[in-house]
Parts: structure tokens; C-alpha cells; sequence
């Protein structure tokens, strides 16, 4: 083979822009894939965070696949949702008084912190400034506290600073969360009513006794204490809906024990009649810590057993709790004179 004759300078010139072409396009198609890559990072960051964000927002409500497990044992011996992990949303609060003499009871978590009608998004009409204060207590939490505490002032006697509570033998549905969902229920009718209203409790994994509970209707003045229960029993046959009351307890609830008694016989016949549910009737009680604290009238309405299967399946239903929620609204504003 001879040798390569030269080239001549046309063709260098076109050989060198062929070259400088090929160049070009290299960078061009790195430069491409660059900016895929960061365009792939950004929407992957993006993903996460949106995840992250709406487990946030689930933790504030109820917790539908509870783990029967997690309602026993003291609320500190394994890490909650996020209301542990991060300070407690911004809440407005109209209440009057301060804060700051909450119950030494309440120290585990900020989260109880009672909150006023104004919260978006019900957005209510202001209630006016003779409007009746209604504390409402949605019984128990997602995890009881065993740790005890006085049954009333300067007792000897101690009882566990909130139990667990009982659970829908038929659905599952714990109290806690059943009681929950009837007390907003409740809170949306007295708003309406133009009543003020404040709750102990809006989430599940709360950990605050029954005397920090009653301490905070003390403050508030309320014109009635309504804590929200329901029942279960040994046998599935028992059914029905029954009031508590405080009987008079020299020093304790003789102060309170006649108009809370009267609260308590409204409001069973209201729910009576919103419900058709068999009537229990009443029951004065001398054991109950969230009464003996009380300074204020006060009842617990135990709505229903769930461990009958019939009532336990009507206590699941929006019907039958709104009837529970309009019963007790009915009883509560015809006792306060509205
Ligand atoms: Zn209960």
C-alpha cells in the first residue's frame, strides 16, 4: 500500500468542522443529561416531602388501624405520632384566664391545651360574652396512664390518671375514639347554638389524668362539664344509655351535686328520645375522680355498650352518632337556659 496522499486544505478545513460538530454535540447531550438529572432530583425531593407532609397531617386525627396493643402501659414507654416529635401546632385561644396555672398532672405533653370555638375550619359565630362555656371531655386516650392520682382533694385514695377503656367487642372501634368523634360532633351543634365550647381533648394520643381534665372545666367556669363515655359489660345482652352524676360529698360535691343531678336527668331523657335507646337511667357516684375535682355541674353520659354487638354496630354509624350528638347538644342547652 502506498502512502496516504496529503490532503489537500478544502478537505482539512471540512474534516476540522466536522470534528468541532461532533464536539459540540457531545457537550450538548452531557449538558442534556445534566439537567435530567437534577430535573429527576428535584421531583424525587419533591415526592418525599409531600409523603412526609400528609403523614403529618394523619397523626392529628383518629388512627384507624389501631394496634389493641398500644392501649395498655404507661403513654411514655414508646414513641406516638408526631405530637411527640414536634411542638404543638399554633392553636387560637379565646378562652378566659391564662394558661399558665394548668394542673402539675398535665406535664407529659403541651398538646392538651383546651382550644376555643374560633378554630378554623368550622369557623362558627363568635359566641357572645354571656354565651354558656360548655367543656366537653372525650373520655380516655389511644394509651392509658396508670400512674395514680388522688380521687379528690387531699384524699388518701388514688386512682390511675386516665385508663384505657373499653373497645367495640363487634367493630373494634376503641372508646377513645368513638367518644372523640361524637364530642366534635357535639361541639359543631352547641357552636352553632352560639354556646362557647371547649375541649379537653381533639386528638388521640394525648396523655392528660381525669383531675387535669376537670381542673380545666374549673377554670374555664363551665356552666355544665359533659365528659362523654360509653360502656361495656360482662354480658353481650346488656344495652343502653345511662347518665352519671356526682352524689354530694361533704367538702368535695355537695357544692355541685343538685344541679349536676338535674343536668344529668335532662340529658338522659333527651338522648332517649334522639336515640330510642333503652333508658338506664341515672347513677349517683362518690368513686369518680373527674367529679370529686369538679367545682363545676358535671355529668358523663355513658352513651352505649359496645360490648353489645346491636349497639356497637349503631355506635360505628354517622346516623346514629349524630342522634347521640343532637341528644346530648338538646339536653345540654335546655339545662344552661338557652
Ligand atoms: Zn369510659
Amino acid at each position: 500500500m502506498g502512502k496516504r496522499p496529503p490532503r489537500d486544505p478544502q478537505t482539512k478545513d471540512v474534516l476540522l468542522e466536522i470534528q468541532r460538530r461532533k464536539r459540540r454535540r457531545s457537550l450538548l447531550a452531557y449538558g442534556g443529561w445534566a439537567l435530567a438529572a437534577v430535573a429527576l432530583l428535584i421531583l424525587f425531593v419533591g415526592a418525599a416531602w409531600a409523603t412526609f407532609a400528609n403523614d403529618d397531617d394523619v397523626a392529628l386525627g383518629e388512627n384507624p388501624s389501631f394496634d389493641p396493643s398500644l392501649t395498655t402501659g404507661p403513654a411514655t414507654s414508646a414513641p406516638l405520632g408526631p405530637t411527640t416529635t414536634r411542638p404543638p401546632p399554633p392553636r387560637p385561644d379565646t378562652t378566659a384566664g391564662p394558661r399558665a396555672a394548668s394542673p402539675p398532672s398535665t406535664t407529659a405533653e403541651p398538646a392538651p391545651v383546651a382550644t376555643a370555638t374560633t378554630a378554623p375550619p368550622a369557623a362558627p359565630p363568635s359566641p357572645a360574652a354571656n354565651a354558656p362555656v360548655i367543656v366537653i371531655d372525650p373520655g380516655h386516650q389511644a394509651r392509658g396512664n396508670n400512674e395514680l392520682e388522688p380521687i379528690g382533694p387531699g384524699s388518701a385514695e388514688r386512682k390511675p390518671k386516665v385508663s384505657s377503656g373499653t373497645r367495640g367487642t363487634t367493630t373494634g372501634i376503641p372508646e377513645h375514639e368513638l367518644v372523640l368523634a361524637i364530642g366534635l360532633k357535639l361541639r359543631t351543634l352547641l357552636e352553632q347554638a352560639g354556646a362557647q365550647v371547649l375541649m379537653t381533648r381533639e386528638a388521640a394520643n394525648v396523655d392528660i389524668s381525669n383531675v387535669g381534665r376537670t381542673q380545666l372545666a374549673n377554670e374555664a367556669r363551665a356552666d355544665l362539664y359533659v365528659r362523654i363515655h360509653a360502656d361495656g359489660a360482662g354480658s353481650s345482652s346488656t344495652r343502653g344509655i345511662h347518665v352519671l352524676y356526682p352524689a354530694g360529698i361533704s367538702g368535695w360535691t355537695d357544692d355541685i351535686a343538685a344541679p349536676s343531678k338535674q343536668a344529668a336527668q335532662i340529658v338522659q331523657s333527651a338522648l332517649v328520645r334522639t336515640t330510642g335507646a333503652k333508658d338506664l337511667g341515672l347513677d349517683a357516684r362518690t368513686d369518680i375522680s373527674g367529679f370529686n375535682w369538679s367545682d363545676v355541674p358535671v355529668i358523663l353520659p355513658e352513651i352505649g355498650f359496645m360490648t353489645n354487638p346491636d349497639e356497637d354496630r349503631l355506635l360505628a354509624t354517622e346516623t346514629y352518632r349524630d342522634k347521640i350528638a343532637r341528644g346530648l347538644a338538646e339536653g345540654i342547652l335546655e339545662f344552661v337556659g338557652k
